[in-house]
């Protein structure tokens, strides 16, 4: 693995860099060998309060929500461009701070990233309101832009992340101060300068780096009028709280603990695929992760033969590579967590069936952790209810549909669901019985950008990607225009 040189980042504030106020930095580290890659801005209430500021001021001053939504339409499409054509090193960049493989960065995160600022820049132009004539009036409706959004975001798709959060919010006119998580936020500065390339005015987009103090300070700004979430249940709660003193428009996309549902009827061959899929992408780091995997008993230890002697094929090593399937978990607490939750599903009497160790070598000096299974898992068990966001596997038995219904739905989540069989009756009625904001059938982890994506539950609310998502960016103003000679309200006081 070759060492770039250690950058040291600035803020992005009104089309600026800058570096913060009080000059202070924190370190970014390549999770692959534990090196420090970055020295990153550290922003404080004062920088916040300039990004925000710079927010408001291009918002009051109409440059980007009194465009047509053409030439909004022309910026966002520029910027997908402009993603497209540094994509290896966008890429190599997310690897870089985040540690997940190449492929996975080029193949996936950053398609999806440009595909979302496509299709928002399609959206912007189909944002339109209801007209209802009415004897001797006309009422008709406007979508009209929030106005400043804060948008914080994690670490396990910076760019993605940013992507579906800054497509809607800027597809219908408003104005963003983004913040990325601090274990990743170099992509989300590289995406700033892209901006500012594609002819974004100033202020409209400004991205400011820190660690949990700098959200907090975001959230509690009184120029903040909406706030878009993805992150911890735990934190998302403290974003409402803190949000509802001044009634700031919040939407949280928060934890989740998915079920992965295999049927006896299913093709076991795609179901096993499937499942190590759900589980081992992007190590497990993922809020849709397949993490506790459901199996009919009668097809339980077939199953299991199969998905145990394909785990142990899985290539994980240097991410920059591009034949590794498996890189490290993205920092230190995230390594610390996996391998505390690893110890508690051994106390807990689960049966360690594949993993469970660290991996530590020449080629791997980062948080490398094996992709580990439990089976003879109870759906009490902490490991079966608590979001563990690592390469760990719940295995969990069922009888029937009726069983399997209750053992799904008994968890505080509910963001997504999978179910693996060949009965098409059965795949649908279960799927209404799932309470969770998406269910794939026979598929795992396909997110087109058309559809929309939120959870149930303590998973969260609103809904991203889609048209549906411009709903979370827009108010929706009501006119009621008296066309009659005598307005119903004539003579009421005698006038
Ligand atoms: P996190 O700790 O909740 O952090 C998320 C973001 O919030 C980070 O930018 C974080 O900054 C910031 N933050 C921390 N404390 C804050 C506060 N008091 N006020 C405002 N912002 C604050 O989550 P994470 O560990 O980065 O990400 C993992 C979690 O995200 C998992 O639970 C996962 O399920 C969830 N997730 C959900 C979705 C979804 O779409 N539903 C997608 C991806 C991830 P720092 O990083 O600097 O602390
Ligand atoms: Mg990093």
């Amino acid at each position: 693995m070759t060492q770039s040189p250690v950058r040291t980042t600035k803020l992005f504030i009104n089309g600026q860099e800058v570096d913060a106020l009080s000059g202070e930095t924190f370190e970014t580290i390549n999770p692959a060998t534990g090196n420090v890659i970055a020295h990153v801005a550290q922003a404080g209430d004062e920088d916040v309060d300039a990004a925000v500021r710079a927010a408001h001021e291009a918002h009051v001053s109409g440059v980007w929500r009194e465009k047509s939504a053409a030439e909004r339409s022309i910026i966002l499409n520029r910027v997908a461009d402009l993603m497209q054509e540094n994509l290896a090193g966008l890429a190599a960049l997310e690897t870089e701070d985040n540690g997940k493989p190449i492929n996975e960065s080029s193949f996936i995160d950053l398609p999806m990233a440009i595909d979302a600022f496509r299709f928002y820049a399609s959206a912007a132009r189909m944002i339109s309101g209801q007209a209802v004539p009415l004897p001797g009036a006309l009422t008709y409706t406007l979508k009209e832009p929030v106005g400043v959004c804060a948008q914080i975001i994690p670490w396990n798709f910076p760019l993605m992340m940013a992507a579906w959060k800054l497509g809607p919010a800027l597809a219908a006119g408003n104005t963003v101060v983004l913040k990325p998580a601090e274990q990743t936020p170099l992509t989300a500065l590289r995406l700033a300068e892209i901006f500012s390339a594609a002819g974004m005015p100033d202020g409209v987009v400004n991205v400011i780096t820190g660690d949990g103090r700098t959200g907090a300070s975001l959230v509690k700004h009184p120029l903040v009028d909406k706030i878009a979430f993805t992150g911890s249940t735990e934190v998302g709660k403290q974003v409402m709280v803190e949000a509802a003193h001044s009634l700031k428009r919040v939407s949280l996309e928060l934890g989740g603990k998915a079920p992965n549902v295999v049927f006896a009827d299913a093709d076991l061959d795609q179901a096993v695929n499937g499942a190590l899929f759900a589980i081992y992408f992007n190590q497990g780091q993922i809020c849709t992760a397949g993490s506790r995997l459901f199996l009919q008993d009668s097809i339980h230890d077939a199953f299991m033969e199969k998905f145990l002697s394909k785990i142990a094929t899985l290539r994980i090593g240097d991410p920059t590579q591009n034949t590794t399937q498996i890189g490290p978990v993205a920092s230190q607490d995230q390594f610390d967590k996996v391998t505390r939750y690893i110890e508690i599903g051994k106390k807990e009497g689960a049966t360690l069936a594949f993993g469970g160790e660290v991996l530590r070598d020449e080629e791997r000096k980062g948080y490398f952790i094996q992709p580990t299974v439990f089976t003879d898992v109870h759906n009490s068990m902490q490991i079966a209810q608590e979001e563990i966001f690592g390469p760990v596997l719940s295995v969990i038995r069922f009888k029937d549909e009726d069983d399997a219904a209750r053992l799904v739905n008994d968890i505080p989540y509910g963001l997504v669901s999978a179910i693996w069989t060949q009965d098409i009756k059965k795949a649908h009625n279960f799927a209404r019985r799932i309470q969770a904001g998406y269910v794939w059938i026979n598929t795992y982890n396909v997110l087109p950008v058309e559809a929309p994506f939120g959870g149930y539950k303590q998973s969260g609310f609103g809904r991203e990607l889609g048209l549906g998502a411009l709903e979370m960016y827009t108010e929706t103003k009501n006119v009621y225009v008296e066309l009659g000679a005598q307005a119903p309200i004539t003579g009421w006081y005698g006038v």
